[in-house]
């Protein structure tokens, strides 16, 4: 599995960076965002480490399905039942800040703090 040692996301995966998990299976990692910006606020991310959506094709399709169809049952979990939101920020003008992909599942009651 491709992994670097530099990205924050991928110690995460390793254990070497504390994280509040939600969710964990041979491909995937769910835990609740340090800063968050509604009252529950996940980041999907794939074990492996790919660093933005760029770097995805066909090959991943089943990995990205696999991503969004965790996200309703998850919230459903987390009492979540009134909506919810899932961004993906891809590249500079994306917004994305850290380079491993990541799919941010957000939702509870509003008026959230951003979003
Ligand atoms: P981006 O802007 O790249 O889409 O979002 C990165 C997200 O990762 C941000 O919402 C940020 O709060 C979150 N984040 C960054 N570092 C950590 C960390 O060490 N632990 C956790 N749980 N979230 C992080
Ligand atoms: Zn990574």
């Amino acid at each position: 599995m491709s992994t670097d040692p530099n990205c924050i996301f991928c110690k995460i995966v390793a254990g070497q960076i504390p994280s509040r998990k939600v969710y964990e299976d041979d491909e995937l990692l769910v835990f609740h965002d340090i800063a968050p910006w509604a009252p529950v606020h996940l980041l999907v991310i794939p074990k492996q480490h790919i660093a933005t959506m760029y770097d995805t094709g066909p090959q991943h399709a089943a990995l990205l399905g696999r991503m969004t169809a965790l996200a309703p049952r998850l919230m459903r979990d987390l009492g979540v039942a009134n909506g919810f939101r899932i961004v993906v920020n891809t590249g500079p003008d994306g917004g994305q800040e850290v380079q491993h992909v990541h799919m941010h599942v957000m939702g509870g009651p509003r008026p959230w703090s951003k979003g």
